[in-house]
């Protein structure tokens, strides 16, 4: 099967306005983590207005939108949730006003990620249009929470819903560059117990806080020591101490009680386990106990699904066929091969490809550097743009060998 680019291109060119404009309505329903309900709602209007073939909300409140019945899974998601504004002061315009002007969308979201979550609605009637029925059902999934816990939605889907593509794209946006990885992360808790004492004789106790401060004295030796991955794709993996607390029973005393919180950025090959005892090493008999926090905030729909802070490091090969399909498809619709590289940040790729090791790929418009900035924008020639190649992609990857 060849991908018919005149046609996708075309459609999605007569359907650029309408592409923004549904950006620009989705910015106008704030979606914040844990209260997607609304925009969900607009979303499912609108997937039922494209003539998507099945449309319905999961357990968690995620809305999947469904094309063609091949006998594999091809996954496109978008998370459709969006952080805070942050300071007011420091957007020009109303971050919720989805204004679209001189071949921009503004707004809260644009970029990161609601602009794919507008593109993959448009590839959807246009794949609905031409008649897709290739090898493929198409699942166009857009999911909640991962700002709050990336990935979680997607874990979700795949250990409760037992939905399991055998390829997924993330829309998140990648300057419409093909990207095939990222690091992972994990967020650790050390505590640490001293034996307090008046604040005039501390020899008589023990400080916890002299404790953390040697531990975090170590965790940055771990940091400098941490080795790199063997290709250098990802890069080398990272540990900083993001919080210190220590407190004991008034300020004249030794502290009896103290915690170190670590963000360890995992690059290739380093797992939760390797990281914790890492950190185990590095601090020694200091140590009271070393934790994974666990997320286990409810859902719109009030479901609560606990998950612990860890969110695995993924890639895929070059040649992968899925890397290949993403190439083709683009090669086919523009004439150039992509460049492929990989994100700075994290997505729901971690639980995808990093928990359930399904292939996955990112294209999506808009730029990283704009998420969770001030004056986000994006721009409607890459919403056009990704809305062809979601559309492409199952052709093109039906034409590329395994
Ligand atoms: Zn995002």
């Amino acid at each position: 099967m060849t991908v018919d680019s005149t046609t996708i291109l075309a459609k999605a060119k007569a359907y650029r306005e309408a592409t923004a404009e549904a950006l620009s309505r989705l910015i106008q329903v704030p979606a914040y983590s844990g209260t997607e309900g609304k925009r969900i709602e607009l979303l499912r209007m609108l997937c039922g207005e494209a003539g998507f073939e099945e449309v319905r909300i999961d357990g968690l409140g995620s809305l999947l939108a469904r094309i063609g019945s091949g006998k594999k899974i091809l996954a496109i998601d978008a998370h459709i949730d969006t952080v805070e504004v942050g300071d007011r002061s420091q957007w020009s315009a109303d971050p919720f006003s989805g204004l679209i002007r001189g071949g921009i969308v503004y707004g809260r979201g644009s970029s990161d990620q609601t602009g794919g979550a507008a593109s993959m609605i448009t590839a959807g009637r246009i794949l609905r249009e031409i008649g897709y029925a290739g090898d493929y059902t198409i699942w166009f999934t857009f999911t909640v929470m991962e700002e709050d816990c990336d990935g979680l939605p997607w874990k979700y889907l795949i250990e409760k819903e037992k939905l399991v593509p055998d390829f997924a794209v993330s829309t998140e946006p990648t300057s419409l560059r093909l990207y095939r990885g990222h690091r992972g992360r994990m967020e650790i808790e050390c505590t640490f117990q001293g034996v307090s004492a008046h604040g005039s004789a501390p020899e008589r106790g023990m400080s916890a806080a002299y404790k953390a401060s040697r531990a975090a004295l170590a965790v940055e030796r771990l940091n400098a020591a941490l080795a790199a991955d063997d290709d250098g794709f990802l890069g080398k993996g990272t540990v900083i101490v993001s919080k210190m607390e220590a407190h004991g029973p008034s300020q004249c005393a030794v502290p009896d009680q103290a915690m170190l919180y670590l963000d360890r950025r995992l690059t290739w090959g380093e797992t939760l386990e390797m990281a914790v005892e890492q950190v185990r090493q590095a601090i020694g008999p200091d140590l009271a106990e070393v934790r994974v926090p666990r997320y286990a905030k409810p859902s719109w729909k009030g479901t609560v699904y606990e998950q612990e802070l860890y969110f695995p490091t993924w890639k895929i090969q070059a040649d992968h066929q899925l890397v290949r399909g993403g190439v083709e498809a683009h090669r086919a619709l523009f004439g150039a091969d992509p460049i492929v590289d990989k994100w700075t940040f994290s997505t729901n790729c971690v639980a995808i490809a990093g928990r359930h090791g399904i292939p996955c790929i990112g294209f999506g418009p808009g730029d990283e550097s704009q998420a969770h900035a001030p004056n986000e924008i994006t721009r409607v020639d890459d919403l056009e743009k990704a809305s062809a190649f979601y559309a492409a992609l199952p052709y093109a990857l039906a034409g590329v060998h395994p």
